[in-house]
């Protein structure tokens, strides 16, 4: 096998050559060498090994290094790693995609697939203006979302970030203007407090002619703050979309999966969106991959109207190797019991992390299936923290006030444990 070892002159290359994400190419965060991963754990170049908090950012729900998807991509290869969409199919897109249809929210039966979440996000987006184009509707051209939210880091998706904890606030004058609602304030665990709507209510009155969706994560919202919102206000929000006459986008690139305790997070509301996103798990973390589906009324306005064809079709798309993957990381889903696994891991969080409520740095914590929140008082000093963290044998990575884990979902009763306890020590040092 190739060596992966990192030496001492590729790290200096690293920090003056390679960008990571949201890091500065002049003082740069430190970055730590992975050359392997296993199971739950990352090996890093110096032989430790670490216990995985993060799921590489919600994706690796089976862990690393998994014997079924590593056949799946090798069979994959040796038939075909990709060939263009554009007037041809294969196997794997055709298997994938009918799981999608079988395993999603009712109606969504249209399948597009898409290189990335955000890219996925700008798909629906699109999908949604050219519903209303086609039907003579031009002005039907904005979105309203809720504070707190993050969508991704393409332009459109910008838009519907929170415009301050969504990361992207720099750009604000120059992206196209979109409309928000202060978040739910009714947390998931909450009785329904029914004025929670209101300003939702009273936005989508007010605005309701220029609206061509509604756009949100559904109970979980992710990277614009960590929270857990009431399912019944995803209920609402769907009725008053059906009642004003707009499309309901939901964002399940994070949530999508199994991660929040149901396979996809509109279960909790027992709703249906227009248009629905997946990515990040949906290849088990092997590629990026993601999808956008949408519903007939959708898929039939878009498809009636001129030009007679929805205008999206990137280079890489339904790639043979990214949907043989998928079927393989989701039919794994589904023969594993996933749902007894997640339930364990919320319990276990439950039990560990409540020993972090006393501690005066410690705001708040939240917890919903495999998603562990711990709110500090003051945002995280990173690179400290992320050094801590890593010597004391875990892998976690915060970001502004919110220390948080979502592990793989195979991770060990003890890894968890461990995972909790080490976390906990480390915020208690802040
Ligand atoms: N939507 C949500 C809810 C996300 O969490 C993310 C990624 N953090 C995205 C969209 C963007 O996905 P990607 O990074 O694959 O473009």
């Amino acid at each position: 096998m190739k060596s992966n070892t990192i030496t001492a002159e590729d790290l200096i290359f690293d920090k003056e050559h390679i960008w990571h994400p949201y890091t500065s190419m002049q003082n740069p965060l430190p970055v730590y060498p992975v050359e392997s991963a296993q199971g739950v754990r990352l090996k890093l170049s110096d032989g430790r090994e670490i216990i995985d908090g993060m799921s590489s950012w919600w994706c690796a729900v089976h862990g690393y290094n998994h014997p079924v998807l590593n056949k799946a991509v090798e069979d994959q290869i040796k038939n075909m790693s990709h060939v263009m969409f554009g007037g041809i199919s294969h196997k794997p897109a055709i298997e994938l995609a009918k799981l999608l249809v079988q395993l999603s929210p009712e109606g969504l039966d249209k399948v597009f697939f898409a290189d990335s979440g955000s890219v996925s996000v700008e798909v629906a987006m699109k999908m949604a203006m050219q519903y209303w184009f086609t039907k003579g509707q031009q002005e039907k051209n904005k979105f309203l979302s809720i504070r707190s939210g993050y969508h991704g880091d393409t332009f459109n998706a910008m838009s519907v970030c929170d415009p301050v904890t969504g990361m992207h606030e720099i750009f604000t004058g120059v992206l196209p203007i979109n409309h928000f609602v202060t978040a739910p304030q009714c947390d998931f665990y909450d009785e329904w407090d029914a004025k929670d709507i209101f300003p939702m209510k009273k936005a989508i009155e007010q605005l309701h002619n220029e609206l061509a969706a509604i756009i949100l994560e559904p109970i979980v919202q992710g990277a614009g703050g960590m929270r857990f919102y009431h399912p019944q206000y995803l209920k609402e929000v769907r009725l008053l979309c059906d009642k004003h006459d707009i499309l309901l986008i939901v964002d399940e690139i994070a949530t999508g999966f199994g991660r929040s305790g149901k396979l996809f997070a509109c279960e909790h509301a027992d709703i249906s969106p227009d248009i629905m996103c997946v990515g990040k798990a949906i290849t088990g973390g092997y590629m990026s991959f993601a999808a956008t589906l949408a519903n007939k009324k959708v898929s039939d306005g878009i498809s009636q109207g001129a030009p007679g064809c929805f205008m999206h079709g990137p280079t890489f798309m339904g790639n043979p190797l990214a949907c043989a993957v998928g079927v393989a990381s989701i039919n794994l889903l589904l023969e594993s019991d996933w749902k007894a696994k997640v339930d364990t891991i919320e319990a276990i969080l439950r039990e560990e992390l409540k020993a972090a409520e006393d501690l005066s740095q410690v705001a708040d914590i939240r917890i919903l299936g495999a998603i562990g929140v711990i709110e500090m008082k003051e945002a995280v000093n990173m690179a400290s923290i992320q050094k801590q963290f890593v010597d004391s044998g875990i892998w976690v990575r915060p970001f502004g006030k919110n220390v948080y884990i979502m592990p793989p979902f195979v991770i060990s009763e003890k890894d968890l444990r461990t995972l909790c306890q080490s976390m906990i020590e480390v915020v208690s040092l802040q």
